[in-house]
């Protein structure tokens, strides 16, 4: 039985999601990142184990003949998986989970996990969305092109999302973003379950209120 919450992130490519997601995680002690597989090759700077686990297109086919996979989607041209029992595991000890996974990815797993918040992320206008990709720089720009075709069909999904985070100016989108993750947190099926301990809110029979 999962205590935790499952929170479901997507975005177009170069919203800001990643960025997004890693200030969440940095101040929300309660919430970890599902660590995703991927075929795609590393962007300089990224750590196997931490941004993803970075496995050859044989490896990932292998863990989906094993049904290791939670979901999992080829996107942009690469393949991309979320290891399910990673994640049923971290539920269970009552951690909130954050997965940053594409909109494919995000149907399947409302479909097996209906109680997942799913939220979507979106830049304030194409045109920041092409810079915002143009000057990370960590696509060619055929790559870039593959990225923003796929962008457009991607955004008319967002209607499908309980929450949507447009993400102009970042320290505003942050906020915002918190705010939806700890009204989750605060909903009494939550607190019920793990913050409080009920019995402490009855006087104990020796208190001066019962006398
Ligand atoms: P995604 O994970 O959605 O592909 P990233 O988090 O990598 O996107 O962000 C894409 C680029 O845009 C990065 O270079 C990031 O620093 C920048 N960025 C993110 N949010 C903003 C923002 N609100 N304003 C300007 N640039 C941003
Ligand atoms: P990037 O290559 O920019 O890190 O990610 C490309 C896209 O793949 C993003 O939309 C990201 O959310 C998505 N993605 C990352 N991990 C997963 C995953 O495990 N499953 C699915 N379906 N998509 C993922």
């Amino acid at each position: 039985m999962e205590r935790g919450d499952l929170f479901v992130i997507s975005a177009p490519s170069g919203a800001g999601k990643s960025t997004l997601c890693s200030m969440l995680i940095e101040k929300m002690e309660w919430l970890v990142f599902s660590v995703s597989h991927t075929t795609r090759p590393p962007r300089p700077g990224e750590v196997d184990g931490k941004d993803y686990f970075f496995v050859s297109e044989q490896e990932f086919e292998e863990l989906v003949a094993e049904d290791a996979f939670l979901e999992w989607a080829r996107v942009h041209g690469n393949f991309y998986g979320t290891h399910r029992a990673r994640v049923m595991e971290q539920l269970s000890r009552g951690m909130d989970v954050i997965l940053d996974i594409d909109v494919q990815g995000a149907k399947q797993v409302k479909s097996k996990l209906p109680g997942a918040v799913t939220i979507f992320i979106l830049p304030p206008s194409w045109q920041a969305l092409e810079e915002r990709l143009l000057k990370r720089g960590s696509e060619d720009k055929e790559k870039i092109k593959t990225r923003l075709k796929n962008a457009m069909k991607e955004i008319e999904e967002v209607s499908n999302y309980h929450y949507c985070v447009v993400n102009d100016k970042l320290d505003e989108a942050f906020e915002e973003l918190k705010a939806i993750v700890s009204a989750e947190r605060s909903k009494t099926r939550r607190v019920l379950a793990g913050r409080i301990d009920i019995t402490r809110l009855k006087p104990s029979p020796d208190s001066w209120f019962l006398s």
